[in-house]
């Protein structure tokens, strides 16, 4: 039976999986780990350590010297590192670990997509088209479109940035993203002529898409990276009946 679970989180789904494990699973001791990057992120049910463990061995450390003995990693599908390091640490540490993935978007076949599989390929995308862009790929890379002035760009991140974007013309939004109609109204208000997303899957950050679709705007999406290994489940239910089982 499973005494201590950790989930590596940052996520909806992870804040659902804490809550669920919490429910269906009471003596279970829920720790859910985040990067520690955000202000103010919204807290899970149970335990939480923040600030990364220092690579895969502090990890599988962590695991040791807290008893683990099971991990999900239920991180955002862009969050390769962390992913790579769980595979590694669980394995070193003897700790079985899932991943939890949500699927990517799919749209109609009509839908005016274009789908990319890097930042450069989306920066290349750019180069041909798109005078008023919402760039909305958070922080981390915005600075690999710097190149690409002459242009306005429109940010939105959950937090201020710590630096001015590198962009002469541009106007930085923070917080979370918008309902459909909320979006709606920003792409027009700032008569955003392309969006620039990455393809996260799940719920929370669709809407900037589907107005742009609606609007007629084109929409570069960027694939993630490939899935961590297996085994990996798509949804809560099914993590916690992984967990269940062991
Ligand atoms: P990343 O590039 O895969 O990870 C970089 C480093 O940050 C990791 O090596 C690890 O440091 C630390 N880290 C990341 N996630 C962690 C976690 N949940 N718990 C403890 N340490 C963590 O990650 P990222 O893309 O910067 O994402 C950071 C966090 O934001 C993740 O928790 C992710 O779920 C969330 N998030 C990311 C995106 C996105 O687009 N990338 C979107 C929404 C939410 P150490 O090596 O020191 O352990």
């Amino acid at each position: 039976m499973v005494r201590t679970l950790l989930i590596l989180g940052g996520t909806a789904d992870a804040r659902a999986l804490a809550a669920a494990v919490r429910r269906a699973l009471p003596d279970v001791r829920v720790v859910t780990s985040l990067a520690g990057r955000t202000a103010s992120p919204r807290m899970p049910e149970g335990e939480v350590v923040a600030g990364g463990f220092g690579g895969p061995s502090g990890l599988a450390g962590y695991l040791r010297a807290e008893g683990v003995d099971a991990l999900i990693d239920a991180t955002h599908p862009f969050a390769a590192e962390i992913s790579k390091s769980a595979a590694e640490a669980g394995q070193w540490a003897g700790v079985p670990r899932l991943a939890l993935v949500r699927p990517p978007w799919v749209f109609g076949q009509d839908a005016k997509v274009r789908h990319v599989r890097s930042m450069d390929a989306a920066k290349s995308a750019l180069e041909n088209g798109g005078r008023r862009v919402f760039l909305a790929i958070g922080r981390q890379e915005v600075g690999r479109f710097k190149d690409l002035q002459g242009r306005y760009f429109l940010l939105r991140f959950i937090d201020a940035p710590a630096a001015p974007p590198p962009f002469a013309d541009c106007r930085v939004l923070t917080g979370p993203p918008g309902t459909l109609d909320e979006e709606r109204e920003l792409l027009r208000d700032y008569a955003i002529d392309t969006l620039v997303a990455k393809n996260g899957g799940g719920d929370a950050s669709r809407a900037k898409v589907d107005a742009a679709l609606d609007l007629g705007i084109s929409v570069i999406l960027i694939d993630p990276p490939p899935p961590p290994p297996p085994p990996r489940a798509e949804t809560v239910e099914v993590a916690l009946a992984w967990l269940d089982r062991l």
